[in-house]
């Protein structure tokens, strides 16, 4: 079964592509080509979808179209498009970390608009595996809008990754904390797809 076609703002020109079906990435920071292999439930579309709907949720508020469909705008399309490849374990891909990598502000700036989740390598440590998949995604892709770690708040999507806890656990989300507001700077100049509902009362992920 092919991976399900999920749009969470398909007006938006900013994309957030969830790569479930395996890739190539030719370079990233300094080496290349890494070869990502699929996602191993690609073909149960309920987890692809809950991974997503999870991902789309914390990213709701702003611009952004988290969606599963190749944009086929590349890698390096800065302020419009960047890719998170989920799928097999960082020794797969050779950039480290052990759940997922990422480069800081990679959206907007010269690196390439492309990060990692080492989902095998997740599924592998973490009995909560689908939740904690999706949170990596979340973290990777703020990595990549310009978010740094948080240090001293739990729960947090951007807590620093942990190999015990990966990412504590808690209730997960954006913090503004230790000086760093997540909504701030995702939403910020240096990303070009800003606030769309505040609120977020107006979001409708819409499934194709
Ligand atoms: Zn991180």
């Amino acid at each position: 079964m092919p991976v399900p076609s999920l749009s969470s703002r398909s007006s938006a020109t900013a994309k957030l592509y969830l790569c479930f079906d395996g890739r190539v990435t030719a370079s990233f920071s300094g080496g290349g080509p890494y070869t990502s292999p699929a996602y191993g439930d690609a073909g149960d579309s309920d987890k692809v979808t809950a991974i997503w709907r999870m991902v789309a949720n914390w990213y709701r508020i702003f611009n952004l179209d988290v969606t599963t469909v190749d944009p086929a705008a590349g890698d390096d399309n800065d302020n419009i498009s960047t890719t998170v490849a989920i799928g097999g374990t960082s020794a797969g891909v050779g950039a480290g970390g052990a759940y997922g990598t990422s480069l800081n502000g990679s959206f907007y700036n010269i690196s390439k608009n492309a990060a990692f989740v080492y989902s095998d390598s997740i599924e592998a440590n973490f009995s909560d595996a689908l939740e904690l998949i999706a949170v990596a995604i979340a973290h990777e892709a703020g990595h990549g809008f310009g978010l740094q770690h948080h240090t001293s708040v739990s729960g947090s999507i951007m807590e620093g990754v942990n190999a015990a806890t990966l990412f504590g656990y808690g209730t997960w989300g954006w913090r503004n904390a230790g000086g760093q507001d997540d909504f701030a700077v995702i939403g910020g100049a240096n990303n070009a797809f800003y606030y769309a509902d505040p609120d977020g009362t107006l979001f409708h992920p819409d499934a194709s």
